[in-house]
């Protein structure tokens, strides 16, 4: 088994499915598209069949179409013909040293596609959390409002 290379972290390696999910992630990192903000972000979203899927952001010289990882994760699991029932964990991997945090817009379009049973893991170099959407965003715009 790879042991995670990321900084003081302490990663269970015993935890295999973490493990891979964080590698992957990683690696998706290496090959985000930052060259504006020099700021790479990696996710990887666990399939219930054990399959990985990733994504990283990325920019564009016009700022305000940049797609941040966990967009970009989605839209690649999505177009893979994986269904959101099929979505296990999801981890979030960004080089700073507290837990990366999804932004606001990113929270609004997972609530889209995950329920409060899917395990969300945000990584940073020296600390992890795992946490929900519905921890993320409480009280948030859902379908259910379209019928009022
Ligand atoms: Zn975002």
């Amino acid at each position: 088994m790879k042991k995670s290379d990321f900084g003081s972290l302490n990663i269970d390696t015993n935890d295999e499915i973490l493990t891979q999910m964080l590698n992957k992630a990683l690696e998706a990192k290496n090959n985000a598209y930052v060259k504006y903000s020099g700021f790479p972000i990696g996710v990887s979203i666990l399939t219930k069949d054990g399959n990985v899927v990733t994504g990283f952001n990325i920019e564009n010289a016009s700022y305000s179409l940049t797609i941040c990882a966990e967009r970009a994760a989605f839209a690649s699991f999505l177009t893979q013909g994986y269904k959101t029932t099929n979505i296990d964990k999801i981890l979030v991997v960004g080089d700073v040293d507290a837990p990366i945090s999804p932004c606001g817009a990113c929270r609004e379009f997972m609530s889209e596609f995950i329920h409060d049973n899917v395990e969300i893991i945000l990584v940073g170099k020296k600390d992890k959390i795992k946490t929900s959407i519905n921890e993320l965003l409480p009280h948030r715009f859902t379908e259910q409002f379209k019928g009022n």
